[in-house]
């Protein structure tokens, strides 16, 4: 058994970024820039009416003051408008400042009669008007490589007039779930059975990672089925297995891996929940005509039709093999702790950690064990209590749980002490 920072280390260690890709911003929300971009306009362009109202000159404007309005500047055409005192000029938000103009009087602010204006309140110079630069000076680095694209990234790509990015590679995810006694949601349950429900708590998280699934399959504790299903799935670039990894007579994953030639890196590591967690990596041959339409005739057995199937299984390269533990809670925690920054480095993002909040703890815990535990519990109003049964099976608890607290081997926090935790909402 590892070490949970020794397990994570060599997996980051071993998996790589993919060849990176250039996308519509439309399509580009939560991937990871792959170079810096700059702004090439300042933002905003020129100077602009914050409101819709008059330009006028500050100095020559007083409550009472009556004004002559002399031409109208709309928003979307510089009409290079001049102004002298004593005049205004109708404007609209975002127009351009006419010359001479140094001030924008609301138009709430104004009494207008025919082509005159009583100014109603006082004017102070520069009010209301939104300077060039102000917000963004041309030159300045407005995404870094590795930062995530979030919406407001993408609006402000937009905003330079960047209609297309260079992003990391896209990660393409098998799901393989394993166990006799599992039935899939919808159909009917024998005495004994359970549903089969890791298929879509890993689906959901990958989709949350931004992998792409293209194989969600199930298979039977049998060691023909298993590794005939585990070759369909090295033709991604990640395979996850969830079950069958354990010490008992029913645990095939990792000897049918080493049986097709895979390398299992690490298989135990000291966490919980999540003890029997494995990594491994398979070559993967090149495709040949024959294996796509192999791989074709593999896809079509999906199990989600709703999975998408565009065919873009990884070219010949490696496999990465992440067996998770058949517990759901184990394989939700250790697929956020090995799996999750598997994915975003390869990716190409910077930033692996799950974010990270201060909260002020509900209760006493203590960590006997000598595995680094993670308690699952509910961060709220900046206080985190651990929720439900610290099981492995107990999928209720999680569900209502929205952070994590790491306990170190023999760590020990006190009710009201401030720990960090991770959080994944
Ligand atoms: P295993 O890791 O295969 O020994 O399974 C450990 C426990 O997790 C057993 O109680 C299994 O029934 C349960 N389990 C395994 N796989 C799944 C799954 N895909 N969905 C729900 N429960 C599972
Ligand atoms: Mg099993």
């Amino acid at each position: 058994m590892i070490s949970e920072e020794e397990a994570r280390k060599k997996i980051l260690e071993t998996v790589r970024s993919l060849p990176s890709r250039r996308l519509s911003i439309s399509r580009a929300l939560d991937c990871f820039a792959a170079e810096d971009y700059f702004a090439r306009l300042p933002q905003p362009a020129f100077d602009n009416s914050a409101m819709d109202g008059y330009a006028v000159i500050a100095n020559s404007c007083a409550r009472g003051k009556r004004l002559r309005v002399t031409a109208e500047q709309p928003a979307g055409r510089d009409k290079q408008l001049r102004i002298s005192p004593g005049e205004a000029i109708r404007i609209f938000t975002g127009a351009p400042m006419p010359q001479g103009a140094d001030a924008i009087v609301m138009q709430e602010d104004v009494t207008r009669g025919g082509d005159e204006i009583v100014i109603n309140t006082d004017v102070k110079g520069g009010e209301f008007i939104r300077r060039r630069a102000c917000d963004l000076s041309e030159g300045q680095r407005i995404l870094a490589k590795g930062e995530r694209l979030r919406a407001a990234t993408i609006a402000l790509l937009a905003s330079q007039g960047i209609d297309d990015v260079t992003v990391g590679g896209e990660v393409n995810a098998a799901i393989l779930s394993t166990g006799d006694e599992l039935v899939k949601p919808g159909e009917k349950l024998d005495p004994g059975q359970i549903y089969e429900s890791n298929s879509a708590l890993l689906r959901a998280l990958l989709h949350r990672c931004g992998a792409a699934v293209n194989l969600v399959e199930h298979c039977r504790d049998e060691r023909g089925s298993l590794s005939k299903a585990i070759k369909r799935g090295m033709k991604n670039h990640i395979l996850i297995i969830s079950g069958g990894v354990s010490v008992g007579e029913h645990d095939l994953v990792k000897d049918a891996l080493r049986e097709l030639g895979a390398e299992v890196d690490i298989w135990r590591v000291a966490i919980k929940p999540g003890k029997p967690f494995l990594f491994g990596r398979m070559q993967q041959s090149k495709p040949s005509p024959q294996s796509s339409q192999r791989s074709a005739r593999s896809r079509s057995r999906e199990a989600d039709t709703k999975a998408r199937s565009k065919g873009a299984v990884a070219s010949s390269g490696c496999c990465f093999i992440f067996g998770l533990p058949g517990n759901p809670v184990s394989a939700f925690v250790t697929f956020l702790q090995f799996v999750r920054p598997a994915i975003l480095k390869m990716m190409g993002a910077i930033n692996l950690d799950l974010p990270q909040l201060p909260a002020r703890l509900a209760v006493d815990l203590t960590n006997q064990g000598d595995r680094a535990h993670y308690i699952r519990g509910k961060l709220e109003h900046g206080k985190f209590s651990p929720v439900g049964r610290q099981e492995s099976h107990a999928l209720f608890g999680l569900s209502q749980s929205n952070a994590f607290l790491r306990l170190g081997l023999g760590q020990s926090f006190r009710a009201d002490e401030i720990v960090d935790v991770q959080i994944w909402d």
